[in-house]
């Protein structure tokens, strides 16, 4: 397929990295379209394993990478993880373009999301990564944004730089928050330039052209379709649209230019941070998914709340973003839970409830409303087809499968990249 889309399908950190990972290869352009680093792909080769914020993925691979202009772009950030990749002889610089209209997080824009955050009521608190993205996004909006281009125009540099970086104390001091120095963070900005210069250009005609030559794209989403910021558990969310819907405006790539849409989803789901999680288990099975699933932020190192997979809400994901089949990771976590359980609608105040809510008090108010399916125990890591899957363990991706409206076309059952099986996705 010459232009896919691989998109978290839950509340993020559903595999999404080995997913594309898997997909992608040297031909191929990788594309990340929104987010920015507080994204934590995780990358396993071998012996190694990589956690990428920024760089797309498949750049490991001998891809091209493309962080396009909807990416909000931390420059500190990017230039490390580069650095720490050629160290470990990933030579990723010639592979690596950057849109020149990239938004790019500012000094105060860490602080001023912390001070944000702390500001807010308990109940409204967004648990913000405190890396920048939100107030800078915020900004992005306000008119009061610095790209790549304007820190590459010596001209609009001069004229913009010191005056954000002024009104962005202005708001950390409003806050009581301390403010950044105007003199270092003006020096910080500017080692940006020589780092960023060989690595700008036109993504929207870059991409234009790798498509016109047929060239197989893979737009790889950061964060998860319920985190988005109008369909997802606002306000308890992410400030981009993570699903299809961020695309056309993230890269300048035409609406019609998606050719396939896959999401990926965990077998069961996790969430970090605030805001509901109808299928949360408190219990044992919540303990055991987290500890087999090593379920703990990528970036933060946050515990994350787990639970069964949620069919209803996974129903509103393949139907909002057009979904042509689901990438099902982590199945081998499940190994000896009896019974499984899948959520297939909710119960509030005695109603059931079939659609995904707006209302965010019926769902942190839902019970979850299961159908309950018989376990598996053997060890699913070795297998490779179909057809050799245990009958329970088939039984159940079937069940999940057809709940959530789309077909399953890749299942992962390890965190190797060999630990895959196809099902007609590559
Ligand atoms: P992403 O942000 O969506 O890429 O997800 P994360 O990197 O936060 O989390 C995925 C984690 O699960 C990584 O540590 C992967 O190596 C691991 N992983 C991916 N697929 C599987 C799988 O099928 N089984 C197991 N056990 N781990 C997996």
């Amino acid at each position: 397929m010459p232009v896919t889309c691989v998109f978290g399908g839950q509340w993020g950190d559903e595999g999404k990295g080995k997913v594309v990972d898997f997909l992608v290869r040297d031909s191929h352009v990788v594309v990340r379209y929104q987010g920015g680093s507080n994204a934590g792909h995780t990358i396993v080769l071998g012996e190694d394993r990589f956690a990428l914020r920024l760089t797309p993925s498949g750049v490991l691979q001998g891809a091209m990478g493309v962080i396009a202009n909807g990416v909000i772009l931390d420059p500190s950030v990017l230039r490390t993880e580069v650095t720490e990749l050629e160290a470990r002889g990933y030579d990723v610089r010639p592979r690596l373009k950057v849109s020149d209209r990239a938004h790019l997080v500012l000094p105060f824009h860490p602080p001023l999301d912390r001070a944000l955050d702390a500001s807010r009521s308990d109940l409204w608190r967004n648990q913000s990564t405190g890396r920048g993205i939100s107030t800078c996004m915020g900004d992005k909006h306000l008119y009061e944004g610095f790209r790549v281009a304007d820190l590459l125009s010596a001209r609009v540099r001069s004229e913009r730089l010191v005056y954000l970086l002024e009104r962005g104390n202005a708001r950390l001091r409003a806050l009581g928050a301390e403010e950044v120095r105007i003199a270092d963070a003006t020096k910080e900005v500017e080692s940006w330039v020589e780092f960023l210069r060989p690595l700008a250009c036109d993504t929207v005609k870059l991409l234009r052209e790798a498509r016109a030559a047929g060239k197989e794209i893979v737009l790889e989403g950061a964060q998860a379709a319920l985190l988005d910021v109008d369909f997802g558990t606002y306000p308890f969310v992410s400030t981009s649209n993570c699903g299809v819907g961020g695309i056309s405006a993230g890269t300048g790539l035409p609406v019609r230019a998606v050719d396939r849409v896959i999401a990926v989803a965990k077998a069961y789901v996790t969430r970090v941070g605030a805001g509901p999680l109808p299928t949360r288990d408190t219990g044992k099975v919540g303990a055991l998914l987290r500890e087999r699933g090593k379920e703990f932020g990528t970036v933060t190192g946050r515990p994350r709340d787990c639970g069964w997979f949620d069919a209803l809400a996974m129903r509103h994901v393949c139907a909002l973003n057009g979904v042509d089949g689901i990438a099902l990771t982590k199945i081998d976590v499940l190994e000896g839970i009896d019974p499984l359980r899948i959520c297939i609608a909710y119960e509030v105040d005695g109603r059931r409830i079939e659609e995904f809510p707006a209302d965010i008090d019926l769902l942190r108010r839902a019970r979850p409303v299961y159908r309950e399916m018989p376990g598996f125990s053997e060890s699913l890591r070795k297998i490779r087809r179909l057809e050799d899957l245990p009958r329970h363990a088939a039984a159940y991706i079937d069940a999940l499968a057809r709940e959530s409206g789309a077909p399953i076309v890749l299942l992962s059952v390890g965190p190797d990249r060999d630990e895959t099986l196809t099902m007609g996705a590559r």
